[in-house]
């Protein structure tokens, strides 16, 4: 298995905030996990990226242990995350934000690559490189986010809500590139209120309900009975 979450549990203080979810995302493959506000989806994403701890249970990527594991270390194992709220250096040009993502460790050429790779992904960005992020439209910064993100050339992206608040177009179109990376061969694990437009790119979903999994199904099953 790829990545495999087992009876994870996660606390804030005293109050359990996941209570003990299973959770399989195979290699290649995109899986949301949907719910309503407060249901834990962001609590997840961050438990595998080591953002918060777990309080028990386990998280395996690739062979790893990632519960017990620094954030840093985790990022270098392969695993990148968009956080919510599409984080970038406003008084940072996009290419400087861009090479944030990077690790300085890597070679110039090789960074350099990447980097072009991003524009093709979003040729927009390529239009601003020079341009400081801050003056970037909402779908723009979403873009860069996701670029920074890539930078780092992880083997399975998590991003958490990236529709949220973007007009219906630029969602479509932000979605549009992220089934040509997974197609390139990146699995991606998308959290979204929005279910009925995650659903319709991810393979499988999971439906979060008070910090539990309360449905798990293909795409397709959770399409037709939602
Ligand atoms: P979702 O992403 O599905 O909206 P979250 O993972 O953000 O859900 O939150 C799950 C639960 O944990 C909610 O009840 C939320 O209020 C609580 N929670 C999230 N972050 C914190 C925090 N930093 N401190 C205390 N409680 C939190
Ligand atoms: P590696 O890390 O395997 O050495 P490179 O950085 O040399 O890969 O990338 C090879 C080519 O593929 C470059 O043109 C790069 O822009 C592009 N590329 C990099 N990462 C990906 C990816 N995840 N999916 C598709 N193309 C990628």
């Amino acid at each position: 298995m790829f990545l495999e979450i087992k009876d994870l549990h996660v606390k804030y203080g005293n109050v359990e905030a996941l209570h003990g979810i299973n959770l399989h995302v195979n290699e290649g493959e995109i899986v949301s996990v949907l719910g309503a506000n407060g249901a834990g989806k962001s609590t997840t994403l961050m438990s595998i990226s080591g953002l918060v701890k777990a309080s028990g249970g386990s998280i395996v990527f690739d062979g790893m242990e990632l519960s017990k594991m620094p954030a840093h270390k985790i990022v270098a194992a392969g695993v990148a995350q968009v956080p919510e709220g599409r984080r970038v250096f406003g008084t940072l040009t996009v290419h400087e934000n861009l090479k944030l993502g990077s690790f300085t460790n890597r070679d110039l050429a090789h960074i350099k690559q990447t980097e072009e790779w991003i524009y093709q992904l979003f040729p927009v960005l390529a239009q601003r490189r020079s341009q400081l992020a801050g003056t970037l439209s909402g779908g723009e910064q979403q873009m860069l986010a996701i670029g920074r993100a890539l930078m780092a050339k992880p083997r399975i992206l998590l991003l958490d809500e990236p529709s949220l608040g973007l007009a219906p177009i630029l969602v479509k179109a932000i979605f549009k590139t992220l089934q040509e990376i997974n197609q390139s061969g990146l699995t991606v694990v998308l959290v979204e209120q929005n279910a009925r437009a995650a659903l319709r790119l991810a393979h499988r979903g999971y439906v979060l309900e008070v910090g539990r999994v309360v449905l798990e199904d293909s795409a397709e099953n959770l399409l037709a009975n939602p």
